[in-house]
């Protein structure tokens, strides 16, 4: 599918849970929130797989390698929605590098999910970018909370940078954030453990307070889930 079919979908997509198209998401807690039968599973994977979906009947759910950054999390997140609502599939696994067409499409679909191709224009006219660097790189990256990888890979794709300063920008940029002032969240996984976000959750704990499963299940449920910290009411993941 062309670049500008996939970045009117992301953009449909936007508009439907209610974002603009340039604002950035936070985006866990927005499809959470948003997508009532969305399950989002973070599992320790293999470095070159980044996620895998899975839908039946009304339930969809996505798998996230739990040890990749937040910036690439987020981006698989996206990347799942693509397989979840244009793709017909029921079960996908993701690897990264992917010359899948099916693949490809996710990938860009991702990209301009979180972040449309007006929000990149715009965000260059407003902070009067005329040729990129890397700390204009990882400002624009630390606004749209995206993954740095994904950012210089679209613009060496918009021709914005050539190939040899794609290549040079490459690599860890956590100490140059903190350079500028940045936490290094966006360079850590969101959730670096075994953990269940979304409907899952809400599901067993409905069940439970109908009475429809015994307070035993429910916690077998969770621990089947990796939600130990709600079967021994932890505080903190
Ligand atoms: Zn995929």
């Amino acid at each position: 599918m062309n670049f500008f079919k996939l970045n009117e979908l992301a953009i449909e997509f936007r508009s439907d849970i209610g974002i603009n198209h340039s604002d950035p998401i936070d985006f866990f807690p927005l499809i959470t929130n948003k997508l009532k039968n969305l399950t989002i599973a973070f599992l320790e994977m293999d470095d070159e797989i980044s996620g895998a979906c899975y839908k039946f009947d009304t339930q969809k759910i996505m798998f996230i390698n739990s040890n990749h950054s937040k910036g690439r999390q987020r981006f698989t997140a996206a990347h799942e929605i693509y397989h979840l609502f244009y793709d017909n599939t029921p079960f996908t696994i993701c690897n990264i590098n992917s010359d899948d067409e099916i693949e490809k499409d996710a990938d860009n679909f991702a990209s301009f999910l979180l972040m449309p191709i007006n929000a990149l224009y715009n965000y260059k006219k407003d902070n009067n970018i005329e040729k990129w660097d890397l700390n204009l790189i990882i400002d624009c990256e630390q606004y749209y909370q995206i993954s740095h990888e994904s950012l210089i890979y679209r613009l060496k794709n918009n021709d914005e940078i050539t190939f040899e300063e794609y290549i040079s920008f490459k690599g860890d940029v956590k100490l140059n954030a903190h350079r500028r002032g940045y936490d290094s969240s966006l360079y850590e996984p969101y959730i670096s453990k075994n953990y269940t976000l979304g409907n899952y959750v809400r599901l067993v704990e409905e069940a439970f307070e109908k009475e429809l499963i015994s307070n035993a299940r429910k916690d077998e449920y969770l621990l089947d889930a990796f939600l130990d910290d709600l079967v021994y009411n932890m505080e903190d993941l």
